[in-house]
């Protein structure tokens, strides 16, 4: 079979597809409260728009497709969607990650579909906080939806980002979660990418801070050994049945190894988090493009990759980060 190789090398077998800019939550880290200027409805791609990149892709190697947004689950025609997908013999993982404020209800046919890798997005185990952080209250269902997948055993992984001020305080409860349920609690360096144009150059809460912090309440932590293209570094602390990990998505540490492009809702390929949209791939499908057209298109966005974020945000027409996380797809 045919690979995605960029020009530094890597092989690209990961794509992380934005199925909506849109969201229920206002988490004030990723957009304002009045919402970000959402994408006009026609101008999303459509989902049999999405389902034949996906097709394309999975015959150049991509085999691990992330459904992520905006919220996916608010988005009508998702399940029709993901089980399409799912039917895509190369494609051999499919992960999603939610905010679990609607995921509950679909969960048993996830699992029947044979997807059972969750990451689950929660900033705060109390209340108030969450509510302060996500402006929006589903508290209560986002903790049922986790001990519904902690009961059905499926790959759990929490997704909290880290912010200082708001949510420090819920670091050791958060890693403490994992010494009775095997998840993994990842870390997430905040980003400038708010929807709100602040652009912050430096962090208070990097992943040294949140590691030397976790090891100042339990003791030293044990490495483990990060799986290949991990962008967390991984520990465990000890006799604990989880793990945890932090990923230094502000100092991007690990783009050396990155196998991953994106989409975003807009049809925009991004072979970088940092870069502001590499190749407008609606405008060619809809133009009516061949499938070797579109495929050539993807081969030549992914000759042309930066060899890590900080040179893709240089190149950027505009090198300030400020759109939000869910038009470019976290
Ligand atoms: N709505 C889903 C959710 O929240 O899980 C999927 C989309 S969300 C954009 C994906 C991930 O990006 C979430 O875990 C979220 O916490 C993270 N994220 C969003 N904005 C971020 C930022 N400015 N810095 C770091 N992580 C961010
Ligand atoms: Fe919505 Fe996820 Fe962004 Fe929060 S992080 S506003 S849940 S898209």
């Amino acid at each position: 079979m045919d690979k995605i190789i960029d020009n530094h090398g890597r092989i690209i077998n990961y794509l992380r597809l934005a199925v909506t800019d849109r969201c229920n939550l206002r988490c004030f880290y990723c957009m304002p409260n009045e919402g970000i200027e959402f994408v006009d409805r026609k101008e999303l791609l459509s989902f049999e728009e999405m389902l034949r990149i996906c097709q394309i892709l999975a015959k150049k190697g991509i085999h691990k497709i992330r459904i992520t947004g905006g919220e996916p689950f608010v988005r009508k025609g998702i399940m029709d969607f993901i089980r399409s997908l799912s039917k895509i013999e190369e494609i051999k993982n499919i992960h999603i990650t939610t905010n679990g404020t609607l995921t509950r209800k679909y969960l048993d046919e996830l699992i029947e579909l044979g997807i059972n890798s969750f990451n689950l997005s929660i900033d705060s185990l109390d209340k108030d906080r969450f509510h302060q952080i996500t402006r929006r209250d589903y508290f209560s269902e986002v903790m049922l939806c986790l001990n519904e997948m902690l009961e059905k055993n499926v790959d759990v992984k929490l997704n909290c980002v880290v912010m200082n001020g708001q949510n420090t305080e819920d670091i050791i409860p958060m890693v403490s979660l994992a010494k009775e349920h095997a998840i993994a609690v990842r870390f997430i360096e905040e980003m400038p990418f708010n929807g709100n144009g602040k652009d912050e150059d430096h962090l208070l809460w990097n992943y040294k801070k949140i590691l030397n912090h976790i090891e100042n309440h339990f003791g030293d932590a044990i490495k483990l050994e990060d799986p290949a293209y991990a962008t967390s570094l991984n520990y465990k602390i000890a006799g604990f049945n989880g793990s945890f990990g932090i990923i230094p998505a502000f100092s991007r540490t690990f783009c050396g190894t990155c196998n991953r492009i994106r989409l975003t809702p807009k049809g925009m390929i991004k072979t970088c988090l940092y870069d502001d949209g590499i190749f407008n791939l609606k405008e060619l499908i809809r133009s009516g493009a061949t499938d070797e057209a579109i495929e050539l298109a993807i081969l030549e966005a992914s000759s042309n990759r930066a060899k890590d974020g900080f040179e893709a945000q240089e190149n950027r027409l505009n090198t300030k980060v400020s759109e939000s996380m869910a038009s470019i797809g976290g």
